[in-house]
């Protein structure tokens, strides 16, 4: 299909900050994502006590699922309203320190230890800095990246996973000469030549 229209659209950090601002974020489920649930086995392949990763996590609540089920979880997220959001909503009890790798970057941590939320942008991180990942959850993720920096955005995600990991990647299908995104058109054959 034909993505021209989105190419070369672009949003710039202050403009997501500036929707968690306004309160503009229609993306988020206060219910959770129904695809995790249907999906949950496959993410989880019978082990248990893994370590997931949550790109440009927003304040999923999945994440919070995840974390009951005995799971550790680690989110980035430019906006630190989100993450304090996130904590607030589950009255979950947090602390904060500078995440020394990265100059201005936050790492807010749940008590219990087991979700750790940077802030920062996600180019920022690598493996060095966060470890590698057992699962991705990927739901406005990949499909909120600029089109630009999506070959970029995958090489991390790769980067990021343990040899026997598992992606769970959520995607929209629409025409994208009608809407101008996000969340952006991603065709199955270019999320072939970006994952392989
Ligand atoms: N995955 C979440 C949020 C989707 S919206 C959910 O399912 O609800 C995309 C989120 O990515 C926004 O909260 C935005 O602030 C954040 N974001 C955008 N660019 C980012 C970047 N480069 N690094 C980290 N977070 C980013």
């Amino acid at each position: 299909s034909d993505i021209g229209s989105q190419k070369d659209r672009v949003l710039t950090e202050e403009e997501w900050l500036q929707k968690w601002e306004l309160g503009n974020i229609g993306f988020h489920k206060e219910q959770g994502h129904p695809l995790l649930q249907k999906f949950l086995d496959v993410l989880l392949n019978g082990r248990s006590g893994l370590r997931i990763f949550f790109p440009l996590c927003g304040k999923a609540v999945e994440m919070k699922w995840l974390a009951d089920m005995g799971h550790s979880v680690v989110g980035v997220e430019v906006s630190e309203q989100a993450l304090r959001e996130f904590f607030a909503d589950h009255n979950l009890p947090y602390c904060e320190e500078p995440v020394p790798e990265i100059s201005g970057a936050k790492k807010l941590q749940s008590t219990s230890g087991n979700i750790s939320l940077y802030c920062c942008s996600i180019y920022d991180l690598s493996s060095s800095i966060v470890g590698k990942f057992d699962g991705v959850w990927d739901r406005g993720a990949l499909v909120a990246v600029n089109p630009c920096d999506r070959q970029r955005y995958a090489s991390l995600m790769i980067t990021l996973m343990e040899k026997n990991s598992s992606y769970l990647l959520v995607t929209v299908s629409y025409d994208p000469n009608k809407h101008k995104g996000p969340p952006f058109y991603v065709p199955e054959s270019e999320i072939k030549s970006l994952f392989g």
